[in-house]
């Protein structure tokens, strides 16, 4: 399915995402969004939050009333776009994981039946690890969501622990009651293999029914953006031009908000290692992906 184009004036290399700038090409962005989306009002614009002054901010919720207190509470008042917004950034795997087979391997919840709690990931040819990149990424892009007023919250706090366990990561997203959730990972395919894909929910009964429809517009905007952004491919073999619906992910069967995963390109392709090993295309990396997150979020 051809997706729309975005807009492209927020290049790949800007050092932090000017997501003011973003609101204003929004009408732009969204209109051509909701072609995609069935069930989206196609003459609605998002409506964007009004800019606050820094003085006037209050801290988190910005009014929502009740389900202010299941929020963080050091989340700064920064007043941006994104003011109010909680997003949860998974970086898949952890460092020590290599080193804890027993935690890493006994069985947890994962839906309807269960799975390991985690596994090691994958790495490319010369050693670098997808947890290592999947942190470094994940820094980033909480870097510019709170530079644009968003509450951040990571699933873990440093690369070198083990854990937690995929169910952990997703109850992470569940009590902060996150507005969108993503886990960020990069694929260990093979070696002739190219490209990235967005993992979405399928209906698990009793587990994703109220999760598949948000996180499939997730996974369009994220797709579209991150495309549009890094020049990374489409996979090129698996999923279906960038998107694959999973029933088997603990991590998103037991997410009650919003969740998918980026597989973010093949760490094990040589075309692919070098993009996700460089810095200087991380940090587009992460505008792309910031840049997806906001689309979503200013659906409304
Ligand atoms: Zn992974």
């Amino acid at each position: 399915m051809p997706v729309p184009t975005s807009p492209r004036p927020l290049g790949r290399h800007h050092p932090a995402l000017p997501l003011t700038a973003l609101a204003l090409l929004l009408t732009t962005a969204c209109s051509a969004v909701s072609d995609a989306a069935s069930d989206a009002d196609p003459t609605a614009a998002p409506p964007l939050p009004a800019p606050q002054k820094e003085d006037g901010a209050t801290g988190t919720g910005d009014g929502n009333g009740a389900d202010d207190d299941r929020r963080p509470e050091d989340a700064p008042a920064v007043g941006g776009p994104l003011d109010g917004r909680v997003v949860v950034i998974d970086p898949g795997h952890n460092g020590g994981n290599a080193e804890a087979p027993d935690e890493i391997n006994a069985r947890v919840p994962a839906g309807p039946g269960e799975k390991s709690c985690d596994t090691v990931g994958s790495q490319t040819a010369d050693g670098y690890a997808e947890h290592e990149f999947n942190w470094e990424l994940s820094l980033l892009v909480r870097d510019r969501l709170e530079a644009d007023g968003a509450t951040v919250v990571l699933t873990r706090d440093d690369d070198e622990s083990v854990g937690p366990c995929i169910d952990e990561r997703a109850r992470i997203g569940n009590e902060v009651d996150a507005d969108a959730a993503v886990s960020i990972h990069a694929d260990g395919g093979p070696e002739s293999g190219r490209g990235f894909h967005v993992i979405t929910p399928g209906e698990v009964p009793d587990f994703t029914d109220d999760i598949v429809e948000p996180s499939r517009l997730l996974a369009e905007d994220l797709r579209r953006e991150y495309r549009d952004g890094t020049g990374m491919p489409y996979a090129d073999y698996l999923a279906d031009e960038g998107l694959d619906v999973r029933t088997d992910l603990g991590g998103l069967n037991m997410s009650d908000v919003p969740k998918v995963f980026l597989e973010a390109g093949n760490l094990r392709n040589p075309r692919d290692a070098a993009l996700l090993g460089d810095p200087a295309w991380q940090e587009g990396a992460a505008d792309a992906i910031a840049r997806g997150l906001a689309v979503y979020l200013l659906r409304g």
